[in-house]
């Protein structure tokens, strides 16, 4: 993992101005910049210590279990509860960020489409 701080970290620090609209011990919540559907909520490990779902994982599975978990507690508040829940692992998927994170989808999603 690089040592320069990930924009989430910056953000998670105040550098970068954005809501924390959840958090757990571990783990915080802040709305995409970009929203790809009506609810795109990000969920994401305080430390940058992981750089993709995959790591997490293998590293440390009860912090995954816990973005889960945070993601399903917003869904439930937001979405109504069903939810889409999106790990982009490599920069052929789409993954810009390096800092691991999930995409949480939902509000009025009604295709059955994964992508
Ligand atoms: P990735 O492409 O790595 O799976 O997802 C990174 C996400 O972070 C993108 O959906 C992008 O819109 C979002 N993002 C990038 N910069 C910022 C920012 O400064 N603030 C917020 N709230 N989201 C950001």
């Amino acid at each position: 993992m690089s040592d320069e701080p990930s924009i989430f970290t910056r953000i998670l620090r105040g550098e970068i101005p954005a809501e924390i609209i959840a958090e757990t011990e571990g783990a915080f919540a802040i709305r995409d910049i970009a929203p790809q559907a009506p609810v795109h909520v990000l969920v994401i490990p305080k430390s940058q210590e992981y750089r993709n779902v995959v790591e997490l994982a293998a590293g440390d599975p009860q912090l995954l279990a816990e973005i889960v978990g945070l993601a399903n507690t917003l869904a439930a508040e937001l979405t109504g509860g069903d939810f889409r829940l999106v790990f982009n692992t490599g920069a052929d998927a789409g993954q810009t960020v390096f800092h691991v994170h999930a995409h949480l989808l939902g509000g009025g999603l009604t295709e059955k489409s994964v992508g």
